[in-house]
């Protein structure tokens, strides 16, 4: 018998009306890319599914576990085909059906062949029928329900073998990869920031990362390997992704050494999100993402998280702003980004932490405390000091290149970033 069959049922995205047909081809392209490397003879639409046919001698575990990395798919199933016969699909069925657990069940059949000799409807009622049968003569206490039943038989009826499935794998959801525009996410080592990343990447945003990093980190501490890896697993999703590296020690004790103590980190943040913006500009993303959570810390009242945005030019998102760190932490391990979080890393922020941050900051009390900064200059600085990373997706894995200085690229000319003057 033939290679089995994915069938990929999308997400919402009927919800988008004349758009259907530019969100249908990048999932399309979204799933080729996936399953790269991987034999598919075909990924076929007959109607509201995709189906992929796989090649002979395609792997079924990894070809699913590329698809579950795709976003835009509300669930998804492995079809088994059987050859153009009734009794056949009736045995196929109870194959699929018998180890499951349930007790209101349905078959549905749909026929995108319309010269099989059979109407879905009797198509519909020979199998269940059949099931039924079978069913009970296991003593099972089962009855059909076509309305909303635990369990739905499908049966699918294409040119060439026909398709059976009972059991639906929830895919991830959300709006297929690169359909949103660009977003650059400050990334830090920590489990929120990847979480929000792929809260943006959900909806179908393409990323870009910048990581703040300090040196004296021990060896092995640093947490520039953090970032990557973090990038580095995110780039499944979207297949490429940048990461600025920006050294940030510089840049830090210059705020220590001019600026009230208790406003040094939301000082960090600002500097943080305008050097980020001059990246976003060059990737030409129209907004930023960041990891915070309302309260979470003492740089994350609401009023210091205003007095902090009051900087920024762009919108500045917090997918996990209304959310609790077990949540969050929840979708770190489901995301794979939680075990590299997990490991220990020199984190840039609390170097000098001040003993009482402020947690009630007011913009003009910020701008004051910047005053006596030269802050065009410590975006410039930030630059220079940065090397970007790119990862590219291919055949299963994320290869990244060496990381390269932005400043003086290998082909001699300077990469143009504008820094604006601070008013
Ligand atoms: P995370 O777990 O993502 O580190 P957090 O709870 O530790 O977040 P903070 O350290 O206050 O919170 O950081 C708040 C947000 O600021 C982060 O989610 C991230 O978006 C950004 N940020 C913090 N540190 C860095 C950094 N070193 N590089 C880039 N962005 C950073
Ligand atoms: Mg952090």
């Amino acid at each position: 018998m033939s290679a089995p069959v994915i069938v990929v049922h999308y997400h919402e995205l009927w919800l988008k009306g004349r758009n259907r047909r530019f969100f249908l081809g990048k999932l399309h392209s979204a799933l080729r890319r996936a399953l790269g490397g991987i034999p598919v003879d075909c990924i076929e639409q007959p109607g509201d599914r995709f189906l992929i046919r796989l090649g002979v001698g395609a792997p079924l575990q990894e070809a699913i576990e590329r698809v579950r990395h795709v976003f835009g798919i509300a669930y998804y199933a492995v079809a088994r085909p059987v050859e153009r016969d009734m009794e056949a699909l009736c045995r196929a069925a109870w194959q699929e059906v018998q180890p499951l657990q349930f007790t209101t069940f349905a078959v549905r059949a749909r026929r995108s062949d319309k010269t099989f000799p059979h109407s879905t409807m009797q198509i519909e009622s020979a199998v269940g029928r059949y099931l039924l049968e079978k069913l009970r003569a296991e003593g099972r206490e089962v009855r059909v329900q076509l309305r909303d039943p635990e369990l739905t038989c499908r049966i699918e009826i294409t040119p060439g073998p026909l398709l059976v499935y009972a059991e639906k794998i929830p895919g991830l959801g959300g709006l297929p990869a690169n359909t949103a525009g660009r977003i650059t996410c400050l990334l830090s080592g920590g489990y929120d920031s990847a979480v929000g990343a792929y809260q943006m990447m959900k909806r179908g945003a393409h990323l870009s990362f910048v990581h703040f990093y300090g040196t004296g980190a021990r060896p092995g501490e640093s947490s520039l390997h953090v970032a990557s890896g973090l990038a580095r697993v995110l780039t499944h999703y979207q297949f490429t992704a940048r990461l600025y590296r920006v050294p940030f020690e510089e840049i830090q004790r210059e705020i220590v050494r001019y600026a009230p103590e208790s406003f040094r980190v939301l000082l960090y943040r600002r500097m943080m999100l305008r050097v980020t913006e001059l990246f976003a500009r060059r990737e030409r993303a129209l907004a930023l993402v960041t990891g915070d959570s309302l309260g979470q810390v003492a740089s994350q009242t609401l009023r210091n998280l205003a007095a902090v945005d009051a900087v920024a030019s762009m919108p500045v998102f917090r997918p996990l702003i209304g959310m609790d760190k077990i949540e969050i932490l929840e979708i770190a391990r489901r995301i794979g980004t939680y075990d590299i979080s997990s490991e220990p890393f020199h984190d840039c922020c609390p170097v000098f932490l001040p003993r009482a941050p402020e947690l009630s900051a007011k913009t003009e009390e910020l701008n004051e405390a910047e005053a006596t900064l030269d802050v065009a200059s410590l975006m410039a600085l930030g630059v220079r000091g940065a090397t970007v990373e790119k990862f590219t997706y291919a055949e299963g894995r994320v290869d990244s290149t060496e990381p390269r200085s932005l400043v003086h690229t290998p082909s001699g000319h300077t990469t143009p970033i504008a820094i604006a003057k601070q008013g």
